[in-house]
């Protein structure tokens, strides 16, 4: 007998036996969401890509880590195809939620060229998790089992976090050629775009990812994000990490104009592995706390602020526009 594929089916079981036995794993999320409307605006912070054991960072630090950095909730993304050194499962950010219910929006992500992915996603569903993330693993854009996963994500109204990367080794390549494709296709799963080729976009001139992966210097305007998030509201920027913080901070003048052209669509995010927020264990970066600093330089508007720390990711999540 196959033993993966058996214990893959005992794991369905026990998650429809949870959703039978009426585990309410919501009702808390949505009590606390409650006492947070009471918090004065702009202090709410969510950050829409956080992982756990990044550099080996145990749950108790990714909570450090969040108070030190003002975070009050993250979408906290699995990787179980261990990429980007990070081999993080999806029953760990489970538990992790049952132990931190108020702080960790859990979110599942499981390796899709196995053949019961589908089975796998729908009872992460059942077990609470409320979207995949972080899609990334060797397999072009236009995949058919990239498309499956994106599908169903439209059928269960969830969010998903794309790592987008054109190099030779990357990670769901071709972005220009098919990402409008399922932004069209599938309007309600809002897709969540990050890392280096997203970014990248943000110029109408991108040089080849063979030449870098991280372009500076002036931005050419007419790029291709700028025309998928005016055409599409169902697409999200993820700022998160080098890839975000180094294309924003390229040419801020456009930066501001670019926050200004999509208010609604920008998603304040980390990626941060530090355990203290002051760049512990990370070469003395925080990668949440040089993003809040210059966000709160280039949006002087303070609602316009909370929606980007705060109201976008919730929209995103929730899938009410
Ligand atoms: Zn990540
Ligand atoms: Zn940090």
């Amino acid at each position: 007998m196959n033993t993966a594929r058996h214990s893959r089916r005992l794991f369905v079981q026990a998650a429809t036996a949870a959703l039978v036995s009426g585990s309410a794993l919501r009702r808390p999320f949505e009590a606390q969401a409650a006492d947070e409307k009471q918090l004065p605006t702009p202090n709410r912070l969510l950050d829409c890509h956080l992982h756990i054991n990044h550099f080996d960072r145990s749950v108790e630090d990714t909570i450090r880590h969040m108070d030190q950095t003002g975070t009050t909730k993250a979408f906290v993304l699995p990787l179980e195809t261990g990429e980007g050194n990070v081999l993080l499962r999806s029953e760990t950010v489970l538990h992790a939620f049952h132990l931190y219910k108020d702080r960790i929006i859990p979110f599942c992500q499981t390796d899709i060229r196995q053949p019961d992915v589908l089975d796998r996603i729908r009872a992460y569903h059942l077990l609470g998790c409320r979207g995949i993330g972080e899609q990334k693993e060797h397999l072009r854009l236009d995949d058919k089992r990239v498309e499956a996963v994106i599908a169903l994500c439209d059928e269960l109204n969830w969010p998903i976090t794309i790592h987008f990367q054109d190099s030779a080794n990357g990670y769901n390549q071709g972005m220009a050629e098919h990402l409008e494709t399922y932004l069209k296709r599938y309007r309600r799963v809002r897709i969540i775009g990050h890392a280096q080729t997203f970014w990248a976009n943000i110029s109408a001139e991108v040089p080849s990812p063979d030449r870098t992966l991280y372009p500076t210097g002036p931005v050419r305007p007419g790029g291709l994000l700028d025309k998928l998030l005016s055409d599409y509201p169902n697409l999200y920027a993820d700022m998160s990490a080098g890839s975000g913080y180094r294309a924003l901070t390229r040419d801020e003048d456009f930066t501001a104009g670019f926050f200004d052209r999509h208010p609604g669509q920008i998603l304040f995010g980390s990626d941060c592995p530090c355990r203290d927020g002051a760049g512990e264990n990370f070469k003395g970066v925080c990668y949440s706390t040089q993003l809040q600093r210059l966000l709160r330089k280039l949006i002087p508007d303070e609602s316009r602020l909370d929606d980007a720390f705060h109201n976008n990711a919730m929209r995103a999540l929730d899938g009410v526009a």
